[in-house]
């Protein structure tokens, strides 16, 4: 794709855009003085569909017209709610309905999937993160190793960049396998990773740790909604994701789980359960044994909070509506066209450090900032650029195909050339 300097360039490129308008369908922040923010935090909290509001009130009249009676009788009734949400949630994945459920939060469903997926034995145990693992995942798998009695500082090994680059390379990943794969018994990595925005091929990676019989997690936090991360045909043995960065389903809202459907009816996998593991037909017997649901929803444990439900319920409307391969396609354009801009200033105090291979990054790019400086970051939230800063370097920025235009990518930029220049 060739791109042009000028905001001529980019007021054409929106005007072609056959996505344009579901700019509308979202609310954009504004400013006191009524300007809207140019919001580049998607990755970090998506924005709100303005549908989201119609489809809460629903639940809430249905609660308050009918009580515990909604469970059946609500216009979605509440019951069966989560199937309304796979289908759609299984596609943006990349995966089959049996394979994928909305329940929980991230970081519960990562504990929750590692109580079947980590079995280590007193020689398998070794969990291999990326180095720049997103803190919570981090903790989790720490955690995880301690409560099966290893210690971490032996257990927990890193997939760290090469010295003096930043980004990950695969060989290294299959070295680590190559002289220590015996021992380990999980790989558990950000399919792309949130600090330097670097998409992994998952399929190798699968391909890799089976290899050497290690099962193999991902965390899709910062991919669902964002690339087509392909699930199923990827191989891994499961993955998990939260729906309020890209899903746009709102603060703290549940997460997503996917577990291969080569696991769906192995009954031997350890699992914790609860009376939303058990099968539908005899859950409400309440006498019964446990007899859990094949798939994904096997791993559920509670009905689930139906108001945080209708608002992915409203996301995945759009998601539906436009499909992931054109958001895809228009966030390729869109982030080439921020990384040209950037490149274009050829200012020595910032450098990009995501992939600059559109197949290994997302929307996000990560701005490295010389000397930490920490002003830069500042200065542009003055202007009404919102983006993220992450320790020790980084200025994240994701332009998102739902919502944000080329205009906008201009526009910040403009702000970021002035705020450099000053
Ligand atoms: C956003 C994010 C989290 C957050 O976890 P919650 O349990 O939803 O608070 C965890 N891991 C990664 C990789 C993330 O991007």
């Amino acid at each position: 794709m060739l791109y042009k300097s000028g905001i001529h360039f980019a007021k054409a490129q929106d005007q072609n855009d056959p996505l344009a308008h579901y700019r509308d369908k979202f609310h954009i922040p504004k400013t006191s003085e009524g300007n809207e923010w140019l919001y580049f935090t998607g990755n970090s909290l998506g924005l709100q569909p303005k549908q989201t509001k119609n489809h809460i009130n629903q639940e809430l009249e249905d609660w308050a017209n009918l009580g515990v009676e909604g469970h059946f009788e609500a216009k979605n009734p509440w019951l069966p709610y989560h199937e309304f949400l796979t289908e759609s949630m299984a596609e943006i994945v990349g995966a089959k309905p049996i394979e994928v459920v909305i329940m929980n939060t991230l970081t519960t469903n990562l504990h929750l999937l590692m109580v079947s997926f980590y079995q280590p034995t007193r020689t398998k145990f070794k969990i291999v993160i990326e180095s720049d693992a997103f803190p919570s995942d981090r903790y989790a798998v720490e955690t995880q190793l301690k409560f099966h009695g290893f210690d971490p500082t032996e257990s927990l090994i890193e997939w760290s960049p090469r010295a003096g680059e930043t980004l990950l390379n695969i060989d290294d990943l299959a070295s680590i396998l190559d002289t220590q794969g015996d021992e380990i018994a999980l790989l558990l990595i950000g399919g792309v990773n949130y600090y330097t925005g670097q998409y992994l091929d998952l399929k190798k990676i699968a391909k890799l740790g089976h290899q050497y019989g290690c099962k193999v997690g991902i965390d899709l936090a910062h991919g669902v909604g964002n690339i087509l991360p392909n699930l199923h045909d990827s191989g891994v043995d499961f993955a998990a994701w939260c729906t309020y960065k890209y899903m746009n389903s709102g603060p703290g809202s549940l997460g997503g789980i996917f577990v291969h459907e080569r696991h769906a009816h192995d009954e031997s996998l350890k699992r914790f359960a609860g009376w939303w593991s058990q099968n539908k037909d005899t859950r409400f017997d309440m006498r019964q044994p446990l007899d859990i649901i094949p798939g994904a929803e096997g791993w559920q444990l509670s009905n689930p909070p139906i108001l945080s439900m209708a608002a992915i319920k409203a996301s995945l409307e759009l998601f539906s509506e436009v499909g992931m391969p054109a958001l895809r396609k228009k966030s390729i354009r869109l982030t080439g066209y921020l990384e040209y801009l950037i490149l274009e200033l050829q200012n020595e105090h910032i450098s990009i450090i995501t992939p600059k291979d559109p197949e290994q990054r997302g929307c996000q790019l990560s701005i490295q900032v010389r000397n930490a400086d920490k002003s830069l970051h500042t200065k542009l939230s003055e202007a009404n650029v919102i983006t993220d800063w992450r320790t020790p370097d980084v200025i994240r920025c994701a332009p998102v195909p739902f919502y944000n235009s080329f205009e906008d990518v201009f526009n910040m930029v403009e702000t970021l050339k002035t705020v450099l220049d000053a």
